[in-house]
């Protein structure tokens, strides 16, 4: 185990469905060029929607319902409509999205920006089983305060009102193929079985029910350890730091998990408590961020130091208990809030690859260092909590597994995508990380091939095009690593000392030779990757009508900050 970076002071169904106002995205955003062809063909957009499109997106063009009959729900409320409106309605296929995350709810809004064939266009359902979207990139900004519950978890009423998609609120159950051959194959619908015996019939089905923290069976970790990966989690991790920061005077805190999630909670933390508490952050590997850009795993440590973060390497933690318990309070919290125990001290066991054994102490605990998919096999088993049956093919982490076209393996009309998904055969490609990147592009191709799939055209296979890797690192601060050649004259001038050196190095933005190896094209750091890390993600929020109350709430924060600066009050 090694200690590292120490600095001296111190991680029921509910239905909403909306009427149609006109598509939202524009037809060709961060596609490939293959689909990017294609898209441009058959994308919907508020100009070019011919009069020969059903439902579409016609500026305009009617109003189409998304009252989706399902059996045994409640009819999902729909605004009132004209017989000509109604007359309009979608009488298409159903295509039922499990999971509103970055794979189903991108989907569900790219499948309304298509043109479809008049007869073809689908009833969209989507399923959640909360009422709100996580944009979980944003999570640690619940913690800083620096954006708002609608930035980082709009409700999914919201969001889809403009589109004529069916929200159902339910949590997945299972998954029953009407047509399921012997082999377990099927061509054909089937049933979705909610937790409450509801169910929701479909022709086309897409899966992106993503995953969620694992404690991997370690003893005591539910019970002491606060996960972060849901708007909840974030919520209940900010009450927690209240809790501390009012009861306590100089917290410790441990932070387990040493790639971006944990770092960035990390910094988070540290950011928040700046100076009054000790922060620690844990990670079995051999440093923090392995495999992630050298720019950005520099930039980590740097801040981390600064912030007084201590980084523990080459610790598994192989239990934690409550103080002053003879067990680990297996039973008594299933999630580490236990109201009376709020107060008690953490002891978090570690043990290095000699064997040697530590113990720490901490107030609080955050959980960053696994998550699996909801699909895994045991998972009731080992959290307490059953995953959804689904009768699809999955591997050894019980990821389901797709064809290069993202279809289920043996099921014709059924996609997986995102962080329950994983892709086999066809090219040679190295595994896709878990991240919202891989699970949004997915979801351009899942809308594009549910439409080919429908309509009996050819379906693409997925090529993702990485983007970057983008962090933050507390409230002004982040890293950013661009994909971008650049070429070794200008990576020479600017490390150089001359005037284009000191003035990148001022900016906080770092030139290397080449991208993908020891060098990673250009990194940003400090506050112009905090700044350039919170416009990508306006330009990734998932629909036009939610960037745009976004932008307006940044608008109205910015008016806030110069009226405070210029003494004047604000109008609220
Ligand atoms: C704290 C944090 C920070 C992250 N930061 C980044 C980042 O900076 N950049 C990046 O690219 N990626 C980031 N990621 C990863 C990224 O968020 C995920 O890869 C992405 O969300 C995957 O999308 P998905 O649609 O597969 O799953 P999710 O977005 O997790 O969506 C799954 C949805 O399914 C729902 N669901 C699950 N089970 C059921 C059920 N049984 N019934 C009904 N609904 C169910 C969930 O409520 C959820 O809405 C981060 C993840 C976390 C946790």
């Amino acid at each position: 185990m090694a200690w590292a970076v120490a600095a001296s002071s111190g991680g029921g169904a509910r239905c909403g469905a909306g009427v149609q106002r006109g598509g939202a995205l524009g037809s060709s955003r961060r596609l490939g060029s293959d689909l990017r062809t294609l898209w441009s063909r058959v994308a919907g957009n508020r100009s070019s929607i011919g009069s020969g499109s059903e439902g579409g997106t016609g500026g305009g063009r009617g109003i189409s319902g998304g009252g989706v009959a399902h059996r045994g729900l409640a009819t999902c409320a729909a605004s009132p409509r004209s017989g000509a409106a109604a007359a309009a309605e979608p009488t298409g296929p159903r295509v039922c999205i499990l999971g509103g995350g970055f794979g189903g709810l991108y989907t569900a809004v790219k499948l309304e920006s298509l043109m479809w064939p008049r007869g073809t266009k689908p009833r969209v359902t989507l399923i959640d089983q909360s009422e709100r979207f996580s944009f979980k990139p944003l999570l640690y900004e619940v913690l800083s305060g620096a954006a708002s519950e609608a930035e980082v978890a709009p409700p999914f009423a919201q969001l889809l009102a403009p589109y004529p998609v069916a929200f159902v609120q339910g949590r997945v159950a299972s998954v029953q193929q009407d047509d399921a051959a012997q082999d377990g194959s099927s061509a054909g619908g089937g049933v979705v079985v909610l937790a409450d015996g509801a169910s929701v019939p479909y022709d086309w089905l897409v899966v992106s029910l993503g995953a969620e923290t694992s404690t991997f069976g370690i003893p005591g970790v539910r019970q002491c350890a606060l996960p972060f990966s849901t708007y909840q989690d974030a919520q209940r991790v900010n009450d927690r730091l209240a809790v501390l920061e009012q009861a306590l005077s100089y917290p410790e805190v441990v932070v387990v998990g040493g790639g971006y999630a944990g770092v960035e909670l990390a910094a988070a933390v540290a950011d928040r408590l700046k100076g009054r508490a000790r922060v620690k952050l844990v990670t079995s590997g051999r440093d923090i961020l392995e495999g992630s850009p050298q720019g950005n795993r520099e930039t980590a440590r740097r801040v981390l130091q600064d912030q007084g973060v201590s980084i523990l390497t080459g610790a598994q933690v192989t239990e934690m208990r409550l103080a002053g318990s003879s067990s680990n309070g297996g039973g008594d919290s299933a999630d580490g809030s236990s109201g009376v125990k709020d107060l008690a001290k953490r002891l978090v066991y570690l043990r290095d690859s000699e064997g040697q054994q530590e113990i720490l102490e901490a107030d609080l605990v955050l959980w960053s260092a696994g998550q699996a998919p909801v699909s895994r096999p045991g998972a009731a088993a080992v959290e307490e909590r059953a995953g959804p049956a689904l009768p699809f093919a999955t591997n050894a982490r019980g990821a389901l597994q797709t064809d290069p076209t993202l279809r289920a393996l043996h099921h014709s009309r059924v996609f997986a995508l995102g962080d329950i998904a994983v892709s086999s055969g066809g090219r040679e490609q190295p595994a896709l990380p878990a991240t919202a990147q891989v699970a949004f592009q997915q979801a351009d191709y899942v809308a594009w091939n549910v439409w080919a799939s429908i309509n009996n055209k050819p379906l693409l296979n997925f090529s993702y095009q990485h983007l970057g890797d983008m962090m933050s690192l507390g409230a002004a601060s982040g890293a950013v690593t661009l994909p971008i050649p650049v070429p070794p004259p200008l990576s020479a001038a600017a490390s150089g000392s001359g005037p284009l050196g000191t003035l990148l190095r001022a900016a906080g933005v770092k030139l290397s030779g080449s991208y993908g190896g020891a060098s990673d094209g250009v990194t940003l750091d400090g506050p112009l990757a905090a700044a350039v890390r919170r416009a990508a993600y306006l330009y990734r929020q998932p629909t036009l009508e939610q960037q745009v109350r976004v932008a307006g709430g940044w608008a109205k924060q910015l008016t806030s900050v110069l009226a405070a600066a210029a003494g004047r009050p604000t109008q609220r």
